[in-house]
């Protein structure tokens, strides 16, 4: 026992009880005790289920009946032979009562049941006309527990179904006894891991698969050093407590596949399948480590113990006596070499093992390693465990496989920031460690855009499941279990390297894919704002030689848009419609167009006109294109809905109303304040605008105030006030496109028209 020191070292609190993992009972105690089974009650028998098989329906009705009044509660006919096996195997009755003469015998029947490993030992009754004892002697060496001779004496039926059933029932009863009396068996009392003879017995097996498949398989012994002596202090029930509690944790040091048992009173053995030398002194290694570097609390009582440990493994000829003495021997080297320490014993001689020697031992054996892919080998991997032992171990392994570029944290802390800034290849992280524990380390990775990808195993040398499902919820990769199997972890690693290298390729060509549409998309629109500028353009041209009229329409619209709070898309839209408001003057004859003087009335009237030839052409062009494409039989209805886009039905609402007034005295329709459409209405404000401050061929530009003056003075007449608000407001954004595209313009201002506005609409900007 050593002194208590409680820096450095967790502390433990036995006060209550520690769970234990093995071995647990599967029945509650309080059946145990009833050792005389007494004849099951009457009570217990009732409660059978019976079924009543017999292709004649009268008969089975009729048993029933006379069992009703017996007092029993549960029933199941069947009267299609065919079908008997099935429902036997469906509903699993208690008793089965069984007629001999079906279209299928009930003997065969029978027979059938009899081979089948779930039903063999179901209690049957046969019923058969047949007074013949031939049939009888037939049926019982085919397995019935008893016969009934139809037609059957009510009496006699309700006594050998009782005695049957209650058969039954002492049956279930013990088998449930002697399955918790084995379990009982090969557990210890005391600390509830195995005991010394599901040892014995474990490692007889062991040892015979060791001989026929030759595995490596290896034997601990621990011994708790100078346990004397805390009884002696602190009493035996606190004795109890740290024995239970070291059982415990030796058992959370190993696989689920080891079995740990009590071997005496204050000795436990392990034994390790599948497990060789060097990977059975680093098991043993971790297991004197977490001992030593805990401090077991009771009530007041902080108390430390240590153990010392020996260590062997299954050599040619050995049977289980020989091993066992071997690892004792080497036990008793850890006593002499002053106690707290692993011996090794290699069939000549003892050897003391210390933590590095553990960890060089991996050397040794070169048919260890698993070649890996020179695919994964430039991986980056991080190591973070709060065992200095495990980091050394794990990286050497890794290093060893081939992998060079491997790093490792001791400080849980830190783990995340480093994750983040490096993100590396893989990380493989421990559980339980102070500070930030490993599921809230893979919480924040998977949180963070950066790391969210970043593949995670687990290093546990917990079988918690409840913890795994934890793990996994949160998104970790993989698990490896500790002590770290070489062969596990190289494949574990290479594995989720390979995994991660294919979604990194998967992200790759989804960028490049996406990088293409916007590039394809970018093209499309580009290609639409020019037929939309090519369309206004050739109706626009006759009147306005450059053509610029459209364009600047268009900005004004989308100016006073963007003011009056439209959406990015719609003021988008609406500057490619209001490009198109004059669409409609294709439909007006040149003379009409182009005279210089005023027109007459009837001219005018022709000239009103262009509204609704304007809407109409757009109007009509989403149709006609949606009859080719009807006509297109594999077209889907989604190209048809693209022909009648947003943009071309706003168009077609500029068409129409960009001549309406506020005061229901424009045209085509006479719309008043806001009946006409917002688009319309703007529209309205940016053509007059234009219209006033440009050349025309039947007129000279008006100087700028005096446009801006007349806008303003056409308030509530001519134009929404709103609208006007809005367009006054951002006046100087309309003079500068004014400038921009005005070629007739001050001659600094730059002269070329410009064939793209400021607010294109291409996504990529
Ligand atoms: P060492 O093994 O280091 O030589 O010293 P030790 O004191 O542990 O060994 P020793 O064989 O002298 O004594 C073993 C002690 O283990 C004696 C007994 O008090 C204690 N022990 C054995 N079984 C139990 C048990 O079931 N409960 C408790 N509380 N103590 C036990
Ligand atoms: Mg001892
Ligand atoms: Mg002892």
């Amino acid at each position: 026992m050593q002194t208590p020191n409680t820096s450095n070292s967790e502390i433990l609190d036995l006060s209550n009880e520690v769970p234990v993992p093995m071995l647990r009972r599967t029945t509650g105690t309080d059946t145990k005790t009833n050792i005389l089974f007494p004849r099951p009650t009457d009570k217990d028998v009732k409660k059978c289920r019976i079924m009543i098989v017999d292709d004649e329906e009268s008969v089975t009705l009729a048993v029933k009946k006379y069992l009703h009044r017996a007092g029993f509660r549960e029933f199941y006919l069947v009267t299609d032979a065919t079908r008997a096996i099935y429902e036997i195997r469906q509903k699993r009755p208690d008793l089965v009562l069984l007629d001999v003469r079906m279209p299928i015998n009930g003997l065969a029947i029978l027979e059938k049941m009899r081979e089948d490993d779930h039903l063999q030992h179901l209690p049957v009754i046969t019923l058969t006309c047949d007074t013949d004892a031939k049939t009888k002697i037939k049926a019982l060496n085919l397995g019935a527990d008893d016969f009934l001779t139809k037609p059957v004496d009510v009496s006699e039926l309700v006594a050998r179904v009782r005695n049957t059933l209650a058969g039954k029932v002492t049956r279930d009863q013990l088998a449930r006894y002697s399955s918790e009396l084995e379990s009982d068996a090969l557990r210890d009392e005391l600390t509830e891991i195995a005991n010394r003879r599901a040892f014995h017995y474990e490692l007889n097996r062991r040892i015979i698969e060791w001989n026929r498949q030759r595995t490596p398989l290896s034997l601990l012994l621990i011994d708790l050093d100078f346990f004397k002596q805390v009884n002696d202090r602190y009493g035996h029930p606190v004795g109890d407590r740290v024995l239970r509690a070291i059982a415990h944790q030796i058992d959370n040091c190993v696989r689920e596949m080891d079995l740990v048992a009590r071997f005496g009173g204050e000795e436990f053995a392990v034994i390790l399948p599948s497990t060789r030398p060097d990977e059975s002194r680093l098991t043993a290694e971790r297991i004197r480590d977490s001992i030593a570097s805990k401090t077991w609390q009771v009530d007041d009582q902080a108390i430390r113990v240590t153990v010392s440990i020996g260590v062997a493994t299954a050599m040619n000829g050995d049977d289980a006596a020989t091993l066992i003495r071997r690892t004792d021997t080497a036990l008793y080297s850890s006593k002499q070499q002053g106690r707290n320490r692993t011996c090794y014993h290699d069939g000549a001689q003892c050897k003391l093992v210390t933590q590095n020697d553990a960890i060089n031992d991996t050397q040794t054996d070169s048919n260890y390693f698993v070649e890996v892919d020179a695919s994964t080998k430039n991986a980056s991997i991080y190591i973070v465990d709060d065992e200095p032992s495990t980091l050394l171990m794990v990286k050497k392994l890794l290093n060893d496989a081939g992998y060079t570029r491997v790093t490792t944290e001791e400080k849980s802390v830190r783990a995340f920031k480093t994750i983040l800034k490096e993100t590396p290849d893989l990380v493989l992280l421990d559980i339980r460690m102070p500070e930030v524990n490993g599921l809230e380390i893979l919480q924040s990775v998977r949180h963070n855009e950066k790391t969210k990808h970043v593949p995670i195993v687990f290093l546990t040398s917990s079988t918690e499941t409840e913890i795994k499902v934890k793990a996994l919820e949160l998104g970790c990769t993989d698990f490896l279990q500790k002590p770290v199997n070489a062969s596990e972890l190289i494949a574990r690693v290479h594995n989720s390297l390979l995994a991660k290298a294919h979604l990194d390729q998967m992200e790759d060509y989804s960028n490049q894919l996406e990088h293409e549409v916007r590039l394809r998309t970018a093209e499309l629109f580009a290609s639409r704002r020019e037929a939309i500028q090519c369309l206004a353009r050739a109706a626009e041209i006759r009147d306005d030689e450059t053509g610029q009229h459209v364009f600047r329409v268009g900005r004004y619209a989308a100016i006073i848009a963007q003011e009056l709070g439209f959406s990015n898309e719609r003021i988008v839209w609406l500057e490619h419609a209001a490009q198109l408001h004059d669409v409609g003057k294709i439909g007006i004859p040149d003379e009409i167009l182009r005279k210089p003087s005023r027109l007459s009335a009837d001219e005018f009237e022709i000239m009103q006109d262009h509204c609704r030839v304007g809407s109409r052409i757009i109007r009509d062009m989403g149709d006609e294109d949606s009859l080719v494409i009807r006509n297109h039989a594999n077209m889907g209805a989604s190209i048809f809905d693209d022909c009648n886009s947003p943009i071309m039905r706003m168009a077609a609402v500029v068409a129409e109303t960009h001549h309406e007034k506020w005061d229901g005295s424009g045209y085509p329709n006479g719309l008043k304040g806001e009946d006409i459409p917002i688009e319309g209405r703007i529209t309205a404000v940016a053509d007059v605008f234009d219209a006033l401050s440009t050349k025309r061929h039947y007129k000279d530009a008006m100087p700028l105030d005096e446009c801006f003056d007349i806008i303003e003075s056409s308030t509530n007449t001519h134009f929404d006030p709103n609208v006007v608000a809005a367009f006054l407001k951002r006046k100087i954004e309309i003079l500068d496109i004014f400038y921009d595209y005005n070629e007739t313009a001050q001659p600094e201002q730059n002269t070329q028209p410009k064939t793209q506005s400021p607010s294109s609409e291409s996504p990529s900007t």
